[in-house]
């Protein structure tokens, strides 16, 4: 068992300080305000927790759980405070403009992004057991020290999750695609209703709104802070999925626009067969 620190005791981070404290290990909580760190420890997800960075000394990991443009900056901060076998890992959405500058800073770090999430932010939505089953990536990179990917593998494996190993780079062309796109595409169906139904029409398709639209559009009515990280710092690959996606659509267009409806029945058999690739 290990001493280790969780710096943003949010939705991210309260749950997995809730999940390591119940593997065992001792866990410190520093987030920005006390309101936040008195609610971690009156709900049992941290052992302790402070709004000074400096009480993570003690740790032999630290995970950064906070918005995607504090993590370096906090990894600085971090730094003077820490022995030099401390492991620094990260929870950030995106890792090509994160782990190459943290690496600098701090030698003992290294990339990582548990997969799951939910529509609420913050430690009020913070839920046990939220990783379990769930992709987790680690994303070293030629200077990373393969002693600290080793320990960092290990403690996600210890939470259940499937682990999986990419580069930055690959990382964020793939969480483009299965991640980052979804988010803007669901977006823009919420917006593209508000602002093209007529409002009588609107209101009924409100009402009728049921399972499909929930699965739909749940990703779009995330945290939008989060939703402009990922724009902001995966914009290259973020653009190259939006433009693959918006001619795959055009296509889908053209096909209905001309009774093309043998082409348009290939498309959606594909799209069936290959759903569960995506999900098994
Ligand atoms: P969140 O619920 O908004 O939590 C972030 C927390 O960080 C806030 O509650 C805030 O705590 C704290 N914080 C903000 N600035 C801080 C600072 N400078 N120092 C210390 N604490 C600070 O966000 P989240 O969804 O957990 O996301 C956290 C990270 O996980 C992000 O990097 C994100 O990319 C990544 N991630 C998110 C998801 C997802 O689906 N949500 C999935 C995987 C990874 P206070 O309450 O104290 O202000």
């Amino acid at each position: 068992m290990a001493n280790i620190g969780i710096v943003g005791l949010g939705l991210i981070g309260a749950s997995l300080a809730g999940d390591l404290r119940q593997l065992g290990h001792q866990v410190y909580g520093v987030s920005r305000q006390q309101t936040t760190c008195d609610l971690a420890v009156e709900r049992n997800l941290v052992d302790r927790a402070s709004t000074d960075i400096s009480t993570l000394a003690p740790c032999q990991i630290i995970i950064i759980c906070t918005p995607i443009d504090k993590i370096v900056p906090t990894i600085a901060l971090l730094a003077p405070h820490l022995s030099p076998e401390t492991i620094v890992t990260d929870a950030g959405s995106v890792k090509e403009s994160i782990v190459a500058p943290a690496t600098k800073i701090w030698p003992n770090f290294v990339g990582g992004h548990p997969m799951a999430g939910k529509a609420e932010s913050g430690i009020v939505a913070a839920e046990l057991g939220m990783f379990r089953d769930k992709p987790y990536v680690v994303t070293p990179i030629a200077e990373t020290n393969p002693i600290a990917v080793d320990k960092i593998k290990s403690l996600v494996e210890s939470l259940d999750c499937r682990l999986f190993e990419a580069s930055p780079i690959d990382h964020d062309r793939a969480v483009a695609w299965i991640s980052h796109l979804p988010v803007m595409i669901s977006s823009s169906l919420i917006h593209g209703c508000l602002e093209n139904c007529p409002p009588d029409l609107l209101s009924l398709a409100k009402g009728l709104a049921s399972s499909g639209f929930k699965d739909t559009s749940r990703v779009g009515g995330g945290n939008p802070e989060l939703g402009i990280m990922m724009a902001e710092y995966n914009r290259t690959a973020l653009l190259d999925a939006l433009r693959a996606y918006q001619q795959d659509l055009a296509q889908t267009i053209e096909s209905i626009d001309t009774n093309h409806w043998p082409k348009l029945l290939a498309k959606l058999a594909r799209s069936q067969a290959a759903r569960p690739e995506f999900l098994e």
